[in-house]
């Protein structure tokens, strides 16, 4: 539940890896991944697949820092997983750029909020 921040990454690593095969030695080779799908269907799938919410989360984390704004306990990068963002107002798509409406808070505060 949102916090699958490690498989993203090697995500990355396969998209790029995929994407110099494609644009390097061979430009207009059509591998296949399985399925008959082209690279390119794959790779716009793999990016469809990247959830929305893990840019505001890294910005609100940066912005309101890796604290949780209900109980004040203080995370590390090791643990920063367990500190997830709030929607103030509950609407996601709400995203302001000053983070005004996000809240910083761990799994078991924010489980609480949502409760309630
Ligand atoms: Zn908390
Ligand atoms: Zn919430």
């Amino acid at each position: 539940m949102g916090t699958r921040g490690n498989s993203q990454e090697s995500y990355q690593f396969e998209d790029g890896a995929m994407k110099k095969i494609e644009y390097g030695r061979y430009p207009k080779a059509r591998k296949t991944v399985g399925g008959g799908q082209s690279v390119d269907e794959w790779i716009k799938e793999v990016d469809k697949s990247k959830p929305a919410h893990h840019d505001y989360r890294d910005r609100s984390l940066k912005i309101h820092g890796l604290i949780c704004a209900r109980c004040g306990r203080e995370f590390d990068h090791a643990s920063r997983h367990l500190l997830t963002v709030h929607h103030k107002d509950g609407n996601h798509l709400n995203n302001p750029p000053d983070g005004s409406n996000w809240e910083n808070l761990c799994v078991y505060c924010h489980e609480e909020e949502h409760v309630r």
